[in-house]
């Protein structure tokens, strides 16, 4: 296996570019001064650069042959021939992607993030659309770049998803759709949780301490791991030995914190569970998106953020457990609440005309709304002019609500700007594998719902990290989840979720 080691070595140097990329970009966005904006997009674009001419070189293109011939008899689904096959496939990619292409894309995220800044900060979508109208332009090329057999979207939405499809998010959203939609008429006719007591004041330093001790019990390792803050929360890693996390505080606001802190946790405990052998292999590098990361799909990345925040931390096992602890952190906020009102609060339902806002379920219907216009962008069924009309009506059949501006409606996201068309489906789908995932796990871990509630995550994190976070990479996401729960990609669990959970906390009749 002479040239296979000797590729694995050409490949560790471009996974090395890729993570100091990720360094960059995590001080970028956590301790830069403004003032470094310029050179620092120089330097990713010079780093960024350098890493496609080891992809696109000949000298990686002749060891990929040397290599495949040299592992053909090894398994198909075995760590050295899918480490190949995702070299193969980035390369052979960035090959027949046209230079120009590469460059008037790059130029025009950053002239159009620009402008959507100021377009929301003036409320001004025709400012923005003329450079919306080039982005839709170009994801078109994209597209056609990529290849598609059904829909130009299939192209778009398979970077963030592979053989994710448009046909087979409708078929999901109809049934999302099905459950989500009357359920929220239901929430809505009852009586609100009370939750004023969210709203006061909750000093800062202890909102830090209490999410990362929470952090740390789900096992979260500080030794290779961190908490920083930032306008955004995200986790970003430099390999499995270096994952960090970062969350934002309001003094008001103890759950943007407390949550946001669990969400990136589950990110980061992905990426910390990557077995060793795969770190600066092409298995923890999103090679055709020049990114270092470790996770199967961006749905399946989501899908633990939102099974560690949302099935575990929204639980009312979880709070059973934490809730004492955290009254004795905020003992004069909460000495007048229980956990049972307290755990109704976290999960009060309240349709909202944000996004990032929205609750377990009107999110989904936030997401759907994006994906259904984004896909008929793409597809030219709907004209950028037409957008923001489509967008409010749309607002109005989901959510019943109209947006009083285009702020807090079609500009409110940067994603369009930054030319992430085809990356809205992953939230969804990573609920919905959220829940398989947890089902799976239920069924095969002995006691689990009380170790859970015994505050142990051990043999939950054990499960996962065995079934998919040691794997990185290695297995497409829908043969990820065959292999972890016996089904492909299966709403079942989810709606069951949601429909056990919301008629339970809102004493629904059945
Ligand atoms: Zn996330």
């Amino acid at each position: 296996m002479k040239a296979y080691s000797e590729l694995n070595q050409y490949m560790a140097g471009i996974s090395d570019i890729l993570n100091t990329m990720n360094i960059l970009n995590w001080d970028a966005r956590t301790q830069m001064p403004t003032g470094g904006n310029v050179t620092r997009g120089f330097q990713l674009a010079t780093l960024s650069g350098l890493a496609q001419e080891k992809l696109v070189a000949d000298q990686l293109k002749t060891l990929l042959e040397k290599a495949e011939v040299e592992t053909a008899s090894l398994p198909e689904d075995g760590i050295e021939r899918r480490n190949l096959k995702a070299l193969r496939e980035a390369s052979e990619l960035f090959r027949r992607t046209p230079e120009r292409l590469t460059r008037d894309l790059a130029g025009l995220r950053a002239e159009a993030q620009h402008c959507w800044g100021q377009a929301r900060a003036k409320n001004d979508f025709a400012m923005f659309a003329p450079l919306l109208e080039r982005m839709v332009g170009l994801q078109r090329e994209l597209a056609e770049v990529i290849g598609y057999t059904e829909h130009p979207y299939d192209a778009l939405v398979g970077i963030y998803e592979p053989d994710m499809t448009h046909t087979k998010l409708q078929n999901l959203f109809r049934q999302l759709k099905a459950k989500c939609l009357p359920l929220l008429e239901r929430i809505r006719a009852a009586e609100p949780p009370r939750e004023e007591f969210l709203g006061r004041e909750f000093p800062l330093g202890q909102q830090r301490a209490f999410g990362l001790e929470v952090a740390q019990a789900f096992g979260y390792d500080l030794e290779r791991g961190r908490l920083d803050t930032s306008l955004h929360p995200f986790e970003i890693s430099f390999t499995r030995d270096d994952v960090r996390i970062t969350t934002r505080y309001q003094p008001n606001f103890l759950t943007m914190s407390l949550f946001g802190t669990l969400h990136e946790t589950g990110h980061a405990l992905y990426e910390q569970g990557v077995a060793p052998e795969l770190s600066r292999t092409a298995l923890t590098s999103d090679l055709p998106g020049m990114y270092a990361v470790g996770g199967a799909s961006f749905g399946t990345h989501e899908s633990q953020s939102r099974l560690w925040e949302n099935l575990v931390g929204r639980s009312k096992i979880f709070w059973r457990h934490w809730y004492p602890r955290l009254v004795e952190t905020f003992k004069t906020q909460l000495e007048d609440v229980d956990a049972e009102t307290f755990h109704r609060a976290v999960n009060r339902v309240s349709p909202s005309l944000i996004r990032v806002e929205a609750d377990e379920i009107t999110y989904n219907l936030h997401i759907m709304l994006r994906v259904e216009l984004e896909a008929a962008l793409i597809d030219g069924s709907l004209s950028v002019s037409d957008l923001p009309a489509a967008w409010n009506a749309k607002m109005q059949q989901y959510l019943s609500l109209t947006p009083p501006d285009d702020a807090r409606g079609v500009l409110q996201d940067i994603h369009w700007s930054a030319g992430y068309f085809g990356s809205f489906p992953t939230y969804t789908i990573g609920n919905v594998m959220a829940s398989q995932f947890f089902a799976a796990a239920r069924a095969q871990v002995p006691n689990l719902e009380a170790s859970l509630e015994a505050g142990d995550y051990a043999p939950l994190r054990g499960w996962l990290t065995e079934h998919i976070y040691r794997h990185g990479r290695r297995f497409r996401p829908q043969e990820l989840l065959q292999r972890a729960t016996g089904h492909g990609l299966d709403a079942q669990p989810y709606l069951e979720y949601l429909e056990t959970k919301f008629t339970g906390l809102y004493q629904l009749e059945g």
